[in-house]
């Protein structure tokens, strides 16, 4: 990275993210000063051959240029950050891997402004690493080079430097737009907005502000907007305000956009492309595999309209849907037998992702349950009528039945117990579903290794 050359910069949080920015400050001559609160990750940066300093004495700040945090780090709510409160009061600016990035890679490069490379951004609530790996997919499909990065599994300092007619893509969270001290994306996505990590933004309000830091400052020269909420017709609509009307591309799943100056939707398994009152394309997604349900379907508009954005045509945006294999985890469907179907959508760690499941099949036996997130799953009660009964698991199994009304439930406890009994309930034609609509911590480290527990159950039990 650029700028801090011969100056020392404090790293807070020391995970795969903290670690490649601390390799990316080296590299660009910077003397960086490490930190975590936990033990171990200190010990995982030395045996890489860093020491730590403790950023939480007092005058730790004293000469420091700036502190880049980890996206895990809560900074404000629900409870200052000690160390980030220092570097605030000693003047010091916060900032992430994504604002380093933004700085040291995505200038303009005005004598070479055509084939410079691209930066897309991918954020919302929901879907956006299905998106971030649509377009990608698609961009290797038309044969451009890419890489993805982010949220997804990479950190963004961890990247090849861009090759000429190149497009990054990256998946940003709110927990990265929030803090990034330069966001200046080519093409900004927004899929979505439904309640999520309330705690840490301190309501909707400071939730959907941290994803709107994205279209901020002038905002990307192409933004494409989910209009199925009132946030994204807001934030379209400001953003259309007296610009150019090829500007701002709304997406949706389920209403027809054609008075705008440019949409791409999905109706009854279709998706539409219009322009200044016209249809230009249409594709058929009834048949393709990797992207099913109208929450997929959304998806799929969002990096369609990414991917024209960038030029690709509607044909091989087609061909490339086709090959798409979807991600782990979301969807995913990982065993068959006796005509009952095993899907693991260990990812649906929210109400509205696990309500997008639970609308995609028509009868289900559903594993639930984890960490339950606030508010619990009463906003799931409209969506329970496809549910022949409940398995819970995990520390939220007792909350979540009492919110179930008259659905049939048992108290699984564990993935082992809840797989076998839905097993063993499965009647032809019924879906065994993981979507746990709450997050894995009390089990799991993560929501990969609940999938994976639930997948190798699976095997097990059917063979
Ligand atoms: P994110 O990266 O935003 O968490 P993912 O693509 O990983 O999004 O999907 C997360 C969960 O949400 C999965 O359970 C998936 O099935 C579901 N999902 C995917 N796309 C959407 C969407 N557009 N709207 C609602 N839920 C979605």
């Amino acid at each position: 990275v650029q700028g801090y050359e011969g100056r020392k910069v404090a790293v807070l949080g020391l995970g795969r993210s903290g670690l490649a920015t601390a390799r990316a400050l080296l590299a660009g001559g910077a003397e960086p000063l490490l930190w975590d609160d936990s033990p171990e990750s200190r010990a995982k940066a030395e045996a890489e051959g860093f020491s730590c300093t403790d950023l939480t004495r007092a005058q730790a700040f004293d000469g420091v240029a700036a502190l880049i945090t980890s996206p895990g780090i809560p900074h404000l709510y629900p409870a200052p950050n000690k160390v980030i409160a220092r570097a605030y009061e000693a003047g010091v600016p916060v900032d992430n891997d994504i604002g380093l990035f933004f700085r040291s890679f995505a200038t303009p490069d005005w004598d070479n402004f055509e084939t410079a490379p691209r930066v897309v951004c991918v954020t919302g609530s929901n879907g956006k690493s299905t998106t971030t790996a649509l377009i990608h997919h698609i961009l290797e499909v038309a044969g451009r080079p890419t890489q993805m990065a982010g949220n997804i599994g990479r950190g963004v300092l961890d990247i090849d430097p861009a090759v000429d007619g190149e497009v990054v893509v990256l998946e940003l969270s709110s927990y990265q737009t929030d803090l990034a001290r330069a966001l200046t994306p080519d093409v900004a996505v927004f899929t979505n907005l439904s309640p999520d990590h309330l705690d840490r933004h301190n309501g909707m309000g400071g939730y959907f502000a941290a994803k709107r830091r994205l279209f901020a400052e002038g905002g990307p020269d192409r933004a494409v907007i989910g209009v199925d909420e009132v946030e994204g017709r807001y934030l379209a609509g400001q953003l259309a305000e007296g610009a150019a009307d090829d500007r701002v591309i709304r997406i949706s799943s389920g209403t027809k956009l054609e008075e705008f100056a440019w949409s791409v939707f999905a109706r009854k398994g279709f998706l539409a492309e219009w322009r200044r009152g016209k249809q230009v394309a249409s594709i058929d997604l009834r048949g393709v595999a990797g992207l099913p349900g109208a929450h997929n379907h959304q998806n799929a508009c969002a990096a369609y309209a990414a991917c024209r954005s960038l030029g690709v045509g509607p044909k091989l945006i087609e061909q490339a849907f086709h090959s798409f294999a979807g991600l782990p985890h979301r969807s995913q469907t990982v065993g068959e037998k006796a005509g009952v179907r095993f899907v693991n959508d260990s990812k649906a760690t929210n109400v509205d992702s696990a309500a997008k499941a639970l609308q995609a099949f028509p009868r289900i036996r559903w594993i639930a349950g984890g960490m339950g997130k606030d508010g619990g799953i009463k906003a799931l009660v409209p969506h329970l009528g496809s549910v022949a009964k409940a398995y819970l698991i995990g520390h939220s199994a007792r909350d979540f039945a009492l919110e179930l009304g008259a659905t049939p439930y048992e108290i699984c406890e564990t993935m082992e117990r809840a797989v076998a009994a839905a097993t063993r309930d499965a009647q032809a034609g019924e879906v065994v579903l993981l979507a746990p609509a709450a997050a894995s911590f009390d089990q799991y480290p993560n929501f990969e290794k609940r999938g994976e527990d639930f997948t190798a159950r699976v095997q097990a039990l059917i063979g």
